[in-house]
């Protein structure tokens, strides 16, 4: 496979671009790779500029759960587009999807739609040390919820420390109300609420962690979650941009039935266009502004395009079935992945759960960011570059989950097992060339 015209456009960008790239991780530095540039999707497949199709397992970041082009959201958007791209006013088809939101996720009563994930975790921040009168918020390493400041916390030295800034232009006073603990540990967070729990305002987590690979929640960690924050008065947050609306159609929150207090949504609830939302119960959201002295808006918010997608993506999500199909898929790809690697005697470690995958080159099961970064990322960059030579467009990082969509039929799923045999080999010959 040749990517000429992949080479062409990413001389051009990189002197109009930062990186060539409009987010970091699409730069495929992580794999020793150089970006691709996609020129449309239809199915399950990305062709590129050169003209290569691929199976994709990104799927716009999990965005496209029903695959690209889906026909119901293709018709939405042309209705839409015969009465115009947006108005800046309100419409009925924002109450719609609110109350759609509300009726899937019996913890939200009133829902604020805006534009991105990012916008939802810090808008929802505010509105939680708003609500407590405290600043503390507390997350976990290798949990991802967009780029607000206070979400750029690295860990500290210790579990007990403060936040430091995650990345130069992060000020050192947004880093030090954030507390960074090891996803998967109660006793981290029991200790951090012992010693400082009435300045703490939220715990903000990934009900199934996708941003260090797929990581799911062990037995008990959400459920001590919701006892500690409410004995201590502080606020439950789940950050279900990617697991909302993915994992089923009440999210996380449904699957594990725990009732966070304030929950954020994104990806699959704008049908693959850029929408996000946070909700919870009206007491709460009821400060948000105009109801409420929380200020928090938005331009573009509720812009009918991405709104009436959604809604005709969502509604395709009440199909009978539609979930334990899409979870048949995934774990029949798993287990294929699974066998290629096994039969090649690559050391590996599949992790899976509903729609979402995660292929960690290390052979321990995987908990947390520790165990994550115990995995070759080397290795994860041959595989990737052996799949791309043949057809398969993965996340381009060892610390991405792969999606699959409905549009992922047999022959896909197949012909990427197929793929994943020969990829395999390339592994091993490697693996042995490297001593
Ligand atoms: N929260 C989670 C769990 C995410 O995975 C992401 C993005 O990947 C975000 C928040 C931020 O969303 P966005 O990229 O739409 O700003």
């Amino acid at each position: 496979m040749a990517f000429p015209q992949s080479s062409r456009w990413f001389q051009e960008a990189q002197r109009v671009i930062p990186g060539g790239v409009n987010s970091p991780v699409r730069a495929l530095k992580a794999v020793a790779a150089e970006p691709v540039f996609m020129a449309r999707g239809d199915g399950p497949y990305l062709w590129d500029e050169d003209g290569n199709r691929y199976i994709d397992y990104v799927m716009s970041w999990g965005a496209l759960i029903l695959g690209h082009r889906a026909p119901a959201v293709m018709a939405a958007l042309t209705e839409t587009l015969a009465d115009g791209t947006g108005f800046g006013t309100a419409t009925r088809w924002e109450v719609e999807l609110a109350q759609l939101v509300v009726e899937a996720l019996p913890a939200v009563e009133q829902v604020r739609l805006v534009s991105s994930g990012t916008e939802a975790t810090m808008s929802v921040l505010r509105l939680a040390r708003a609500h407590t009168g405290r600043d503390g918020i507390v997350k976990f390493a290798g949990c991802y919820h967009g780029h607000a400041d206070s979400l750029l916390a690295a860990a500290g030295s210790g579990v007990l420390t403060h936040g430091i800034p995650g990345t130069p232009g992060v000020p050192a006073a947004a880093a030090r109300d954030t507390y960074v603990l090891p996803y998967n540990d109660l006793d981290a967070v029991e200790q951090l609420f012992r010693e400082r729990g009435d300045s703490l305002a939220a715990v903000i987590v990934e009900p199934v962690a996708g941003n260090m690979g797929l990581v799911p929640p062990k037995p008990g960690f959400l459920a001590g979650l919701r006892d500690i924050t409410r004995r201590h008065g502080a606020l439950l947050i789940f950050d279900e941009v990617i697991t909302g609306f993915r994992v089923g159609w009440s999210g996380a929150q449904g699957l594990y039935g725990i009732r966070p207090d304030l929950t954020c949504l994104g990806k699959v609830l704008g049908g693959g266009l850029p929408v996000g939302a946070y909700g919870g119960p009206a007491e709460i959201m009821g400060k948000i502004a105009p109801a409420g002295p929380v200020y928090q808006a938005g331009t573009l918010a509720g812009n009918p395009l991405a709104v009436r997608a959604g809604l005709a993506a969502l509604n395709q999500l009440r199909a009978p079935g539609f979930y334990d199909n899409l979870a048949g898929a995934a774990a029949r790809l798993a287990e294929g992945l699974r066998s290629a690697l096994a039969d090649a005697g690559v050391p590996h470690h599949v992790q899976q759960m509903g729609s979402m995958l995660t292929v960690f080159f290390t052979q321990e099961p995987v908990g947390n960011l520790a165990d994550a970064q115990k995995a070759d990322t080397e290795a994860y960059g041959v595989f990737f570059r052996a799949m791309l030579a043949r057809g398969v467009y993965l996340p381009p990082s060892q610390f991405e989950a792969m999606f699959v969509s409905a549009a992922h039929d047999e022959a896909a799923i197949q012909a990427t097992i197929a793929a994943a045999a020969q990829a395999a080999g390339d592994l091993r010959r490697w693996g042995e060339n490297r001593g």
